[in-house]
This record gives structure tokens, sequence and C-alpha cells, in this order.
């Protein structure tokens, strides 16, 4: 999943700064180019060199296949990521504890029993309710947004509620997927559909996790490809009564062993404060999960294989953090906050990766004005692959280091081409060819270079003040 907005984000441009302060950035930034270029040139240099990247993350998601939490491929490819990492030389590898939520999808299907015969592309949504056994018929009504059902309630009794609503905005489409089941339900409907929060499609259902308000029955929920919810919203328009069959057998079984996957390279004169960067290594349970997240997460871990590699040892420490359950929750980006307490106030910058490992076109930062000026030198480092950009968001950029932006840990995103991302997102389409070996090595230059530089700077990155 992604945080990010499908569309623009408040973009900021830093050169509006007085003449005396921008005659002190120019300063600092000629400081940080003539400091770092030799190190930053050897990271783009190692990274572009050959598709590593994408030969380990091929290796990942063919082995694996997708990784839900909670199942056995999850903790596999979790067993075999830490073996690596120790023979890649990292330090301090680990993985630490995290209890998460265990959904298991089970046989599904939606047919179409009026006005005529059809099986349609379906997709549960994840921590969704079964079915009876035989499955929920009923007619169905179709609206077009909450607001239309709030409006229609009185329609909805009994009835499957579809939603049908084009991806505009992410965080705004999403909130049909995680509010939709429990305002149907709340209405009096017995099931609910959604059209898939997807930006193409070629009939392919796309899940994504559903919540259900705790005060009104939980009622099953899928997505239905945006073909099929298209063609049932025609049926009604046209006046024709539409009845579907809805099965389910999804179960919630008691919570589930996990781990965030931790390693390291010790800072050399401040090993006590951390530069984190990552990607969550959990994914929803079709395709490979190599676009969300399995890229975002071999970028970061060959960031830091890299800079091992290379004999760069930063002043700070820099460790590479694959969070678990993502997708289903967010119980990793929890869990490290809690495990990691005591050393937040000296985490310098926290960056993630989820946004589909496409080409860099630079960063996303939620951090205070000193922060993004400092930022914004280093970003220059990457002009050999033109990914200088830097943008700036309030609150947090990603999901698993929401918890860290909030204790007011500057934050960042890889800012990627995100043209093609909801086009497979959370399907069957989310395997290792929809990504591109070069674009994957610009992203491992872009997490390496900013998080190499931000380890080693003499001073730290500002935090922000932390928000409740
Ligand atoms: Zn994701």
């Amino acid at each position: 999943m992604s945080l990010r907005r499908v569309s623009s984000l408040c973009a900021l441009l830093l050169a509006t700064a007085a003449p005396a302060a921008s005659a002190q950035a120019a300063a600092a930034s000629s400081d940080v180019a003539t400091s770092y270029r030799a190190a930053a040139d050897s990271l783009i240099r190692a990274a572009t060199a050959d598709s590593a990247a994408y030969r380990r993350l091929g290796r990942l998601v063919d082995t694996f296949g997708p990784r839900i939490s909670g199942s056995a491929s999850l903790e596999a490819a979790i067993d075999w990521i830490l073996d690596l990492m120790k023979s890649d030389g990292l330090e301090n590898v680990r993985g630490e504890p995290v209890m998460v939520p265990h959904w298991v999808r089970g046989a599904e299907s939606a047919d179409l029993v009026k006005p005529r015969a059809a099986r349609l592309a379906m997709l549960g949504l994840g921590g969704s309710v079964a079915t009876p056994k035989g499955g929920i018929t009923a007619p169905v009504l179709v609206v077009s947004s909450l607001e239309e059902l709030n409006a229609r309630a009185a329609d909805a009794r009994g009835k499957i509620v579809l939603f049908d609503v084009p991806l505009t905005d992410y965080p705004v489409t999403r909130r049909v997927r995680t509010d939709g089941p429990s305002a149907a339900a709340r209405a009096g409907a017995v099931a609910c559909l959604i059209r898939s929060v997807a930006s193409a499609s070629i009939r392919s259902p796309h899940t994504g996790l559903t919540r259900y308000d705790s005060t009104v029955r939980k009622i099953p929920a899928a997505a239905l490809s945006v073909e099929d919810a298209m063609m049932l919203h025609r049926f009604q328009d046209r006046g024709e009564p539409i009845v579907v069959t809805l099965k389910m057998s999804a179960r919630t079984l008691p919570d589930a062993r996990s781990r965030n996957v931790v390693a390291e390279i010790v800072g050399r004169e401040k090993p006590d404060e951390v530069v984190v960067l990552g990607g969550h290594i959990d994914s929803w349970d079709v395709g490979q999960g190599a676009m969300d997240d399995g890229g975002g997460s071999v970028a970061a871990w060959e960031a830091v294989r890299l800079m091992h590699r290379l004999g760069l040892r930063p002043r700070r420490t820099v460790r590479v953090v694959l969070w678990t359950n993502e997708e289903g929750g967010g119980a990793g980006g929890l869990a490290y906050r809690d495990a990691h307490a005591a050393e937040l106030p000296k985490h310098v910058l926290a960056m993630e990766s989820d946004n589909g490992a496409f080409n860099p076109k630079g960063y996303v930062l939620a951090g205070t004005d000193s922060a993004a000026a400092v930022v914004q030198q280093v970003a220059g480092l990457l002009q050999p692959i033109n990914a200088t950009g830097v943008q700036r968001v309030d609150g947090s950029p990603a999901a698993d280091i929401t918890p860290l932006a909030e204790a007011g840990v500057a934050t960042m995103e890889v800012d990627t081409d995100g043209s093609r991302y909801f086009w497979y997102h959370h399907s069957e389409g989310d395997t290792l060819d929809k990504l591109d070996p070069a674009e994957l090595a610009r992203c491992v230059a872009a997490m390496a270079v900013m998080a190499y530089v931000v380890a080693d700077l003499p001073d730290p990155l500002p935090h922000s003040a932390a928000t409740p």
C-alpha cells in the first residue's frame, strides 16, 4: 500500500529563502557536494552497474510468492533474508518479534444470477467475514459514493450494496474500501461490494484492507473488477433488476508471530544516532508482492549491502528495517516504534520506499525547513540519475514510518514515477515483470546516497515537535 496521493502533493519549492540565507545555503550546498560527491558517485556506480537488486528480488518473490501476515511464506521469506543479510556481512542482523493479524481468504466467488448468469471477477477484502456456507443471494443496489448510500439508505435494506466509485485520489477513494462495508451494514445491507481501487484494469480485481465499525454488524465485503462494477451499474441504469450470489469462506485466526527484519552498519563515531531505511516485507496474498513492496524492501537492503561492500561506514548507524504487516494494519511499524522508544530522539531520518520501485525522481519529505534545506543539498548528489527533486508533505509520507513521524523524526519516501502503481496494486498483476531492473537499480542508488550522507553529515537532521 502507499499512503501517498495519486495526484498532486503539496509541493514546496525551497528556492525562496532570503538572500543571506540562500548564500548560506549555497555555501553549505557546496560543502555537501565537495565532501560527498566521491562517495555518492561510487554508490550510484555500484547500484547501477548491474541488475543485482532485480535478481535478488526475483529470487525472493519467485521462491516465496505472496507474503500475507500470518502466512508460512512470509516467515520463510524473512528467514531467507536474515540468512542472506548475515552472509552479506551486515551487523546486528535480527528478527524483532511482532504479533500480527492472521486473516485467511479461503474459497470465494461472486456470481451474477440476474439479469443473466455469469461469473464475476472478485477478490474478498482483507479482514472480511465469511458468508453463510450456501452464500448470500440478494438484489444489488449500486451507488456512486458513500454520500449517495446515505441518501438512499432506505433502499439498501436486505440488499448487496455495490459502491461503483472510480479511483481519483487514493486516500479519498480508499475510504470506500475501509468504511463502505460498515456504512452498508448500518443501512441494513447484507453484503458489500466495491469497485476495485485501480487506475486501469484488464478485469483484474484488487483487494485491500477493510475495517469494521464495532457498533454495527460485520457483513462480507469484496472487490469486483472495474469492468464488472461498471456493468452492474449499467444494468441498474437501464432498470434491469440485478441479483448476485456471493460466497466467501474467509476466517480471522488468532494473531500470529512475525518479525521486523533489522540489520545495520554501526556508526563509526555516533553509533547511537540512527538513520532508518526500509520497505515492508509483507504483501497481499495475490500476485507476488513484487511491486508492493518487495521492490522497496530489496532497494533498501541493497543500499546498505552496497555501502558495506564499498567500505563506507558513516558516522552514524545506518539501519535497514523491513517491516511486517503493513498491509494488515501496520503492526510492524508500531512494534518498531515501541521496541525503540528510548532511541527515537536519536533517530535522525526514517526513509521508506513503498510507492513502487519505479524510476526515482527524488524524495518526499516530512520535516522542518532546516531538515528540508539539508535534504535538498543531499538530493543534488543524485544529479547523475536525475533524482534531485524534493517535495514536502505534512504528516508522514509512508505508513510504516508514520509512528516515527509522530515522534518527531524526519520522514521521507523515495518519490518514484507512480503512473503505473495502481494498475497492479493489491492484484494478481503485482509480479516481478512489472518492475524494471534499471529503474530498481536507480532506487537503490537514491536510497543509498541519501541514507549514507545523512548518516555521515557532521550535524544530525533536526527533529520536528512530536505530535500526539
Ligand atoms: Zn505497500
